[in-house]
C-alpha cells in the first residue's frame, strides 16, 4: 500500500536532499540496485516511508527473514508515520566490501506518539547485491 507521495518529486524521503527519482526509486524499481550498505539503509528507509513492503522483504538476506512478509509489514508500517533519518556512522560497506555496518536513528510516530528508533545495522552484498542481515534496534519515546 502505498501512503504519501506527494513529495519524493522534491524530496527523497531518506533526507539525502536529492529527487527521489535520483535518489532512492532506482534502488527500490530495481533499474539500479544500491551499489553500498548505506544507499540499501537509505532506500529501505524510504520504502518504509513509501509503504513499499516489498522490497523490505526483497533486500533482507534470505537467511534473516525468518517469518517477515509483506502482511506483517503493511500491519506495522499502518499507522506508522516516519519522519526523518539520520544515518551516524558507516563502518565498510562500500561497493569494494562485502560487509558493512551503518548506525542510524530513525524518528516516526504511531499512535500520536513519536519516538526515535535507533538502529546499528549489520549488511551483506552477495552476487553484487546487497542485504540487510539484522541490526541492534533500540526504541526511545522523544
Ligand atoms: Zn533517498
Amino acid at each position: 500500500m502505498l501512503h504519501d507521495q506527494k513529495n519524493t518529486a522534491l524530496s527523497c524521503p531518506c533526507g539525502s536532499r536529492k529527487s527521489y527519482n535520483r535518489c532512492c526509486e532506482p534502488a527500490i524499481e530495481g533499474s539500479s540496485p544500491a551499489k553500498t550498505a548505506e544507499q540499501l539503509m537509505r532506500s529501505r528507509y524510504t520504502a518504509f516511508a513509501l509503504g513499499m513492503s516489498d522490497y523490505i522483504v526483497d533486500t533482507t538476506h534470505p537467511d534473516y527473514r525468518k517469518d517477515l512478509n509483506t502482511e506483517i509489514l503493511d500491519q506495522q508500517n499502518s499507522d506508522t508515520t516516519w519522519l526523518q533519518l539520520t544515518i551516524l556512522t558507516v563502518e565498510s560497506g562500500s561497493e569494494q566490501d562485502d560487509y558493512g555496518r551503518v548506525s542510524f536513528v530513525a524518528e516516526f510516530s504511531a499512535d500520536g506518539q513519536k519516538a526515535q528508533l535507533h538502529e546499528n545495522s549489520r549488511f551483506s552484498r552477495i552476487n553484487g547485491l546487497w542485504y540487510y542481515l539484522d541490526g541492534e534496534v533500540k526504541v526511545q519515546p522523544f
